[in-house]
This record gives structure tokens, sequence and C-alpha cells, in this order.
């Protein structure tokens, strides 16, 4: 294939056409995975990721997102940070030092402060309107299921696979909550060499198993995107039943370097695809819980 995107959730839909159309026009990868993320991020109708994404117990909106690119394995991410219009902008940002790749809380938005990227309260008087409903009821739990992450993968003409995310994490986290989806190797994970791999899902389960660089190990060992993301995700699914009695929802893309894909999922799950050989559409598969 010459070209490939690959994303999470029906709310990508309109993001996989934009990063499909810039693909095809010759763009980078980083470039259209970033403009498919930022979509998602201004729409206000997604209640899990940028403006109007979930509150946090203090009734407050923190994102996590990460970025990864797969030529020279450089990744930038950032972690609970506040009043920004753009996770993934800012975490993309952050590739290109040795050091200092991931930033979070008050550090991260001082480099955000300081780099221009514009400013914007992302509770929305729908998110305040939730968060006043639920947050009596919601007091007894730990997490409550309200959440998802858009993560993108692409493979450009060129050759480069890139890897993105971007969350308001888990509905009522606690403050300094962070999760799978800023952390490389677990949310997200890139290398042209062989494939990229994005998570969503429960992050607490999924940094119980590096779940995307465990994915992309499988592919290297010569296995198909198919089965290393069903292979990823069932192994771990299956290790946490064993030792805890029970596995949280956890869900996983996986693009190869010819640009064919894998799904592996241990919940009903939709994503969607695009490459030049087929139209962007959205896809679904359906899993009954264990
Ligand atoms: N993985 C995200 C988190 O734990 C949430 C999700 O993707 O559903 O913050």
């Amino acid at each position: 294939m010459k070209y490939a995107v690959l994303a999470t959730w029906k709310m990508a839909e309109e993001g996989t056409k934009k990063a499909a159309r810039m693909l095809a026009e010759g763009k980078s990868s980083a470039e259209a995975i970033v403009e498919g993320i930022a979509m998602v991020e201004d729409n206000p109708d997604f209640h899990s990721v940028g403006y109007g994404g979930r509150p946090n117990a203090e009734g407050r909106v923190f994102f996590d997102g990460g970025f990864m690119n797969g030529d020279t394995l450089h990744f930038g991410a950032i972690g609970s940070l506040e009043g920004f219009r753009s996770a993934i902008r800012i975490a993309a940002s952050l590739q290109d030092s040795d050091a200092n790749n991931f930033l979070v809380g008050e550090g991260a938005e001082r480099y955000a402060a300081a780099h221009g990227f514009e400013r914007r309260d992302n509770v929305t008087p729908e998110a305040k309107q939730l968060y006043e409903q639920e947050k009596e009821r919601l007091k007894e739990l730990s997490a409550y299921d309200g959440h998802d992450t858009v993560c993108f993968l692409a493979l450009d003409q060129n050759g480069t696979l890139c890897a993105a995310t971007s969350t308001s994490g888990l509905f009522m986290k606690q403050p300094g909550r962070v999760g799978d989806t800023p952390l490389p190797g677990v949310g997200y994970y890139a290398d042209s060499e062989t494939g990229a791999a994005a998570a969503t899902g429960m992050g607490e389960e999924i940094m119980k198993g590096a779940l995307s660089y465990a994915a992309v190990r499988f592919l290297k060992d010569g296995l198909s995107a198919q089965e290393a993301a069903e292979k990823a995700v069932s192994e771990l699914n299956d290790t946490l039943i064993r030792r805890n009695g029970y596995a949280n929802p956890m869900s996983l893309i996986v693009l190869s370097r010819d640009g064919t894909y894998g799904i592996g999922t241990n919940i009903t799950f939709t994503y969607c695809y695009a490459s030049d050989r087929e139209a962007a559409a959205v896809h679904e598969i359906v899993v009954e819980r264990k």
C-alpha cells in the first residue's frame, strides 16, 4: 500500500477522511495524524477528547496526549495539561530534542504558553452540567465508564509511520492522574521498520502490559498486524483475568509497515481505516464480555 491511516472510534471518521486526503496529496504521516486528531479535539460533540472533554473529580478538564515518529523513534508527550486548545499539537512539538520530551502539569502549561500554543477553557456548559449531576453518585467509584482516546496511526508515501493520541482521560479522575495515553510503548508506539500501535480503554490496565510496544514486538517476530493485535490484547486480558479475576476494557489498533492493519479488543469497538486502496470507513467489532 502507498499510504494508510487507522484510528480509534467513530469520532475519528472525519479526521480519518482528512488524514487520508492529506496522505494522498503526499503530506507526511505526522502532519496527517496531527490534523486528524486536532479535528476531534475541536469538536464539542465528542466527550472524551479536547473541547467538551470529561471533567475530573473537581470539575476541571485535563488532557493527556502523545506523538511518536517511527523513523527517528523520537516522541513528545504531555500529561495532566489544562487550559489549552490542542494536546496533540503541543505533544508533537516536543519530539524534536533528546531530552524534556514528556512534560506534565504546570511544566507542560508553562512550555505551551511560552511556545504560543492557543489557550482554551475546555469545560463546556454540557460538561459542567454532567459533572454537577454525577458528582454525588460517582463519589464511591474509582473509574467511571465514560472515557475514550482518539488514536491515529498512519503510513505515508515515504514509508514513514507515526502514532498520535489525545484524551481527557477517565471521567472523575483524581487530580494529577495520568493514563496510558501519553506513555510511549504503552498508549502508542511507532517504528517505521516494523509497524505502529495505539491503545484505548482503561489506562491502568493497558499499562500493565505495555500494550502498544508488545504488539510492535510481535510484528517484529513476524506476526501479521491482526495476529499481533489479537495476541497482545488476549495475552494481557487472560493474564489479568487469571491473576485478578477480571480485566477492564482495552482495545488496540495496529498498522504494519505495509499498510495492513489489525485490531485487538476485549469489548465492542469501532475504528476507522483508509488507504490508497480503500475509501475511509467506520468498522465495528462486536465482542461479548466474558
Ligand atoms: N486510556 C484512556 C485513559 O485511561 C481512556 C480511554 O482511552 O478510554 O486515560
